[in-house]
């Protein structure tokens, strides 16, 4: 919970220290105030739909505030309620043997970090987990996945540059089902010649993982980069029409101010957000958790 709180410094630093000098005992609640509340909100990126869904609830109790707890409190409470009622605790032990996580993203958005640190976090729960180097369009992306491969201690899969990425992921599921592999995670490309050619090979990947394991991919993990705000929407949504996306993870929320964004995907993304990423190091990645999320911002 303190290195969430830590990661979220940032957007902390907007909601709470902003939130708290709205309110002085002189001062009344009143329309201007009711504003400047509003700009706090759309600062931290929640988008223009939450923020004026939360402000008009806000606005029918705002005579009863007095104070900047009690604003906070019923904060806490919309913010609560945007989040699907899932919990990120679901097993991911009690799921199909190789279970195949193929990872998608645009290039910086942390996409090898976090595929890296799952490995590292499935690794630490005694899984037996496999890596596939399917983004063979940059030789420094498999190298940097090799880095990674290293430090949780697991093997990767890899052809020569320019190899076709579908048949790495392809061999990957073989190499996991020979292995006993628990978890495969395939990382993919995040930027070719054109976004339809991403797209194309995209697909063409997810067939022919499905083509060697019926049902898989059985998880289409995108990666969204928290620090660009509202655009990683319509990455999100671009990708899953696609691919057909099926768990987010959202990268760099220690980077930001604008940690409201998570509300705003969650919302709009009809996809559970599995993962939050609050730093570059190998434990820096979270299972989300509404309620811890909120309490962090606030509390
Ligand atoms: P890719 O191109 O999508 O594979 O992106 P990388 O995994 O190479 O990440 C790009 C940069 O973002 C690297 O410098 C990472 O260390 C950094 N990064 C990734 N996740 C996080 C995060 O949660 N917080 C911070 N602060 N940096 C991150």
């Amino acid at each position: 919970f303190n290195s969430l709180k830590k990661g979220l410094t940032k957007t902390r630093e907007i909601l709470l220290t902003d939130i708290n000098d709205l309110f002085s005992p002189e001062r009344a609640i009143d329309d201007d105030l009711l504003e400047e509340l509003e700009e706090i909100l759309v600062m931290s990126d929640l988008g223009m739909d939450i923020t004026m869904e939360i402000m008009e609830k806000i606005s029918k109790k705002a005579k009863k505030l007095k104070t900047a707890d009690e604003l906070k409190s019923i904060l806490k409470e919309e913010l609560k309620s945007l989040f699907p009622q899932t919990t990120s605790t679901e097993t991911e032990t009690a799921s199909p043997v190789p279970r195949v996580i193929m990872v998608v993203g645009v290039n910086g958005t942390g996409k090898t970090t976090t595929l890296g640190k799952l490995a590292v976090k499935l690794t630490g729960q005694g899984q037996k987990v496999l890596i596939a180097a399917a983004d063979t369009f940059r030789a420094a992306a498999v190298e940097q996945l090799q880095i990674w491969a290293n430090r949780a201690q697991v093997k990767m899969v890899k052809h020569r540059e320019g190899a076709d990425p579908a048949a790495v992921a392809f061999d990957a599921v073989e190499a996991s089902m020979a292995r006993g592999i628990d978890t495969l995670l395939i990382d993919t490309a995040g930027r070719l010649h054109t976004q339809k050619n991403l797209m194309e090979e995209l697909k063409k990947i997810k067939r022919s993982v499905g083509k060697r394991l019926p049902g898989a991919p059985h998880e289409v993990l995108m990666v969204l980069d928290a620090t660009t705000g509202q655009n990683a929407l319509s990455q999100a949504k671009l990708f899953n029409d696609a691919v057909g996306i099926t768990a987010l993870a959202l990268t760099k929320l220690d980077g930001t101010a604008k940690g409201g964004v998570v509300a705003s995907v969650a919302k709009t993304m009809d996809v559970p957000l599995k993962y939050i990423g609050v730093g570059e190091g190998m434990e820096d990645l979270q299972d989300f958790d509404a309620t811890l999320f909120v309490n962090a911002l606030f509390d």
